[in-house]
């Protein structure tokens, strides 16, 4: 089926009149479609989904109208209107009238609910347009090419807000007793980006960024969590009209607070869509984590204004476009806000998170064929935004900073109100550059896969060699050859030698003044590459671990176990390297110590478990002891949240008994004293309390849960309720995921961490056998998809037939290559489980107990 709209007829301009029926769960309205028909015709399409079309009608300006026949294809997602007469070249007006239903499933024109303090319930209608559900909203050409003008305006019961994209120019109060709000034509954009709110909801008094009035819109009894948010939201936009060298291009920015939201956020122009947890916080109470994550979404959306909204990929294939660059900026400008945060550092943990989907066959490249609406849903992964983000700053750190930016104002200058494609970017950041990208860049763009980069001594110098790194150890695409901008340190006679090379060939040979004492392979580690050293190499490092940078330190790490993953590295000799980091200060390279262990926690065997924990506690103590429990006054921010990340792993992957009472004790304090634990910490507590806790723990969170203050603390809590251990309370949180008891929004993540934790995997694993249809309904698309993420963690070769059998059972499409990937993660660890049993087994019964 072809799912792409002929282009015999292009929309110019959209009048738009909504009117949503809270109550009902309805909406009807009228869209005059000016249109520009370039052949004569007696039939127009365009995409209409779940609308009902009472009529259709086209007419010249001023002239009479012609009534068509409405025939409508849900599977094709088409509306068909046919004429009796034909329609001539030139500009036509096409009215229609529809009807809707204000669904559950989060997408299109929804309802979202809430209860406030006294346990009434509200509703308030959203929408989620991208990627192609704007046609649930109201008949359109929903593909972002066609952009257009569009004027809106909603009708709503007098006590509701109306938010749209631009600024309310006129409002009315109606005979009937309704208020009419017609809303300032947008600029030229994509349908994906219209947005319409109403409900009961409040908004902050506007902050001024140059012209722009910046609000944060919520339900009523929020706005005091909304400060941070209008901070790095008033920061970001005014950080990028300088990056980018072009005024915002709207007229205000309101940030909204959905209660129900599928997806983290929505860059609708001038009206960004959040679910809460994304942009209200206290920020006393919150920990580093629970701020960054607002800091990076607020700064992606603020991005996506210019690179998104203003400058639009042409087709779905080129939504890297979009994603990539925002996931870039968001970096660069809360970089700018906050330089102790080290975000550029933090954002190793994301690179390494796009290398393990990347590392499997079932990879695909970064700008990937897209047919269906389907395929676009599968088009907002890892590899979109966070490998896209990891090449653009390697390209940026090629080309320097300054070259970057000014290449990429060309190209929003270039492109703006229009679309545009890769092949645009290239030639306005080449302009800039005054060297070809395509030669550089197309192979991290159009090709799967990254390369490994291996490092060998050859006489005094090095030798570089490349070839593709995969986790089963194919070689499909072994002849594969990337240009990589390799970045190399190292230690000889009298200080450090840097070495750049641009490495397009098999191998180079570096020459080196001095034998090199060690040598880091990705110095400064932007480079979308893992490397391999020669063991002598990899036994030097090892022992400098104290003299490079911690992203260096993070990549040896997340390196290492990719190639124990591989079976290119056996995991005694990985388990060895994770002794050298007992000293370890640095955040990030933590998260890969301790995500490397609990893998291995759900590879060994039940009887082995003693034994890791050991092993964990033996790794984080020194670390977890230095920085105690208490803030010390020459902490900084990231040491806050570092405290808390060692107190976790010790309590629940380390089981260690003493953090597990002293959490007890703290959590028994902080009931009377909330101020007594700190904001760091307290999470940490609250999941050692899960992990070693029982009925009366359970009960309590799961009513802390129903009761929190603020988005942060029913999150805490809603995870806390998967991190138990006794099966009883593990179906009991299954069951919530189901009835109703846990947003639809959540419900997926939570199954995800119960599939991913080897206590409640079984159990979870057949509980989603046994209602994944009813999953399926009552999730929203895009969530529901990313449950299964937790699949590869049914680390046995018992339960991996037992996936298989079920997926091809029961044909669920996931989109793109989704589900191979997650089999393929699932290979791969049943693989490196049958390699490395044995081995493991008798490495671990040598560790002594501690
Ligand atoms: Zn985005």
């Amino acid at each position: 089926m072809d799912y792409r709209l002929p282009t015999t007829v292009v929309p110019k301009r959209y009048d738009l009149r909504l009117e949503p029926d809270l109550a009902a769960a309805t909406f009807s309205g009228e869209a005059v479609i000016t249109v520009e028909v370039e052949t004569t015709l007696t039939e127009i399409v365009l995409n209409a989904a779940e609308l009902q079309i009472q009529s259709a009608s086209v007419a010249r300006e001023g002239g009479v109208p012609i009534h068509g026949s409405v025939a409508l294809d849900e599977e094709a997602e088409r509306a068909r209107f046919t004429f009796p007469a034909s329609i001539a070249p030139g500009e036509w007006r096409l009215t229609l009238r529809f009807t809707g239903a204000l669904n559950d499933r989060l997408r299109g024109f929804y309802r979202s609910t809430y209860k406030d303090a006294t346990g009434q319930p509200h509703t308030i209608a959203a929408t989620q347009f991208e990627a192609t559900d704007a046609r649930r909203g109201f008949p359109c050409w929903d593909e972002p090419a066609f952009k257009a003008v569009f004027g809106v305006t909603l009708l709503v019961a007098a006590d509701l807000a109306a938010v749209s994209n631009t600024a309310a120019s006129r409002t009315e109060l109606l005979p009937d007793g309704r208020r009419l709000v017609a809303f300032a034509d947008t600029i030229r954009m994509s349908t994906y980006l219209v947005a319409f709110v109403v409900g009961e909801l409040e908004a902050t008094d506007p902050v001024m960024v140059g012209q722009t009035p910046l609000r944060v819109w919520c339900v009523p009894g929020k706005k005091h969590l909304a400060r941070f948010a209008l901070e790095i939201g008033a920061f970001s936009l005014d950080f990028f009209e300088r990056y980018y060298g072009l005024p915002y291009p709207g007229d205000k920015v309101d940030l909204l607070a959905i209660p129900d939201f599928a997806a983290g956020a929505m860059e609708n122009l001038g009206a960004i869509t959040f679910r809460e947890n994304a942009l209200l916080v206290d920020e006393a109470a919150a920990s580093h984590t629970e701020l960054e994550r607002i800091a990076d979404v607020v700064a992606h959306e603020v991005a996506h204004m210019w690179f998104g909204d203003l400058v639009t990929m042409t087709w779905w294939n080129g939504i890297w476009l979009n994603e990539a660059f925002a996931t870039f900026m968001e970096l660069v400008a809360v970089d700018a806000w906050k330089p102790e945060w080290k975000r550029w550092a933090t954002f190793g943990v994301s690179r390494a998170a796009a290398m393990g989907v990347d590392g499997l066959e079932a990879t695909r490249p970064i700008e990937f064929e897209v047919r269906n609406p389907h395929d676009c849903v599968a088009m907002f992964d890892l590899l979109t935004y966070e490998k896209g983000a990891s090449v653009l700053r390697m390209l940026e750190q090629h080309l320097g900073a300054d070259v970057f930016r000014d290449g990429v104002r060309l190209y929003l200058e270039r492109h703006r109100y229009a679309n545009a494609e890769t092949t645009d970017l290239w030639k306005a950041l080449g302009d800039a550059a005054r060297q070809p990208i395509p030669a550089i860049m197309d192979g991290w763009i159009f090709k799967p896969g990254y390369p490994l980069v291996t490092v060998e001594p050859d006489g005094t110098g090095l030798k570089v060699s490349q070839r593709r790194f995969s986790y089963l150890g194919g070689d499909a695409d072994a002849g594969q050859r990337w240009r990589i901008p390799v970045v190399l340190r190292a230690s000889v006679k009298h200080g450090y030698v840097e070495r750049r090379l641009l490495l397009d060939g098999d191998s180079a040979t570096v020459p080196l003044p001095a034998k090199a004492d060690w040598v880091v392979g990705n110095s400064g580690g932007t480079g979308f590459y893992r490397v391999r050293y020669a063991p002598a190499l990899l036994k030097k490092l090892a022992g400098a671990v104290a003299r490079i940078a911690p992203i260096e330190r993070f990549n040896i790490v997340s390196d290492g176990f990719a190639l124990t993953q591989a079976g290119l590295m056996p995991a005694a000799d990985f388990l060895d390297l994770t002794a050298r980091f007992t000293a370890e200060t640095d955040r990030n390279v933590w998260s890969a110590l301790t995500s490397s262990l609990a893998y291995v926690n759900r590879v060994i065997a039940d009887s082995q478990r003693g034994a890791l924990e050991a092993l964990v506690r033996h790794r984080v103590a020194d670390a977890a002891e230095r920085l105690g429990w208490e803030p010390q006054e020459d902490d900084t921010e990231l040491d806050r949240q570092l405290r808390g990340d060692l107190l976790r792993a010790l309590g629940t992957l380390g089981n260690d008994e003493d953090v597990q009472a002293r959490a007890r004790a703290a959590y028994a304090r902080y009931r009377d004293d909330e101020s007594s634990v700190d904001a760091n910490v307290l999470p940490a507590v609250i999941a050692i309390l899960a992990a070693s806790g029982g009925e009366g723990e359970y009960a309590e969170f799961r009513d802390r849960f129903k009761r929190a203050r603020t988005p942060q603390e029913e999150q805490r809590y809603l995870y806390a309720l998967a991190g138990f251990r006794q099966a009883g309370l593990l179906r009991q949180t299954l069951e919530m995921t189901v009835n109703g008891e846990v947003r639809s929004q959540d419900a997926p993540f939570v199954i995800r961490a119960l599939l991913t934790s080897v206590d409640a995997r079984g159990v979870a694993w057949d509980f989603v056998k046994e209602h994944w249809e009813a999953m399926a309904r009552q999730y929203p698309e895009s969530a529901y998809r990313r449950m299964y993420e937790g699949v590869p963690a049914l680390v046995s070769p018992e339960w991996e037939q037992d996936v298989r059998a079920f997926f091809a059972d029961h044909k669920i499409d996931l989109g793109g290559r989704t589900l191979q990937q997650y089999l393929e993660q699932l290979r791969v660890a049943v693989a490196f489980q049958q390699r490395e049993a044995e081995a493991l087994a008798a490495y671990l019964l040598r560790q002594k107990p501690r």
